[in-house]
């Protein structure tokens, strides 16, 4: 067989044997492998050791008032107005948005000079198809637009005079 270190589907094999995930006949084919090969003997032996580091750790016992003593601390370090404006604060701090100024000045800075370099003083005109555009809008698009408008404004009000707010 090939090295399995060489791609990475192997590479899973080797992981899997280390863990004894494989089938009987593929261990019996990694393990002729193994036996003629450093480098995968390698990171098997190194596996196995991460493993038995593993099985033999052993989590310290929690203590009965565990929750409360930490919530006691975090209480403690955290005054409690900070705990009610936290959620109605911004995204980011306003000390973040001040060091920021000057990026924001310099980008528009940069956006302003884009538009003059563009667009020269001498800049001809619009094309006559700008203006033919602007010429050939129809009454009845008009007149829907208005429609569409005055229907909007019709369910904003009603919206206004639904909500809870109004009632109170
Ligand atoms: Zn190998």
């Amino acid at each position: 067989m090939n090295c399995p270190l060489d791609t990475r589907e192997n590479t899973q094999l080797l992981l899997d044997y280390c863990t004894r995930k494989l089938e009987p006949d593929s261990v019996a084919i990694l393990e002729r492998h193994i036996a003629i090969c450093a480098a995968c003997r390698e990171l098997a032996r190194g596996q196995r050791a991460v493993w038995h580091a593993l099985d033999a750790w052993e989590a310290a016992p929690v203590s009965a008032d565990f929750d409360s003593r930490l919530y006691r601390r975090i209480e403690a370090q955290v005054p409690w107005w900070t705990l009610v404006v936290r959620p109605f604060r911004p995204p980011f701090r306003t000390v973040t948005l001040w060091r920021s100024l000057p990026a924001l000045a310099m980008a528009c800075l940069l956006v302003v000079a884009g538009v003059v370099l563009e667009r020269p003083a001498g800049a001809p005109a619009p094309a006559a198809t700008d203006r033919a555009q602007v010429d050939s809008v129809q009454p009845e698009q008009v007149e829907h637009a208005l429609d569409a408008m005055e229907m909007l404004n019709e369910f904003s009000r009603h919206v206004r005079t639904d909500s809870p707010d109004s009632k109170l």
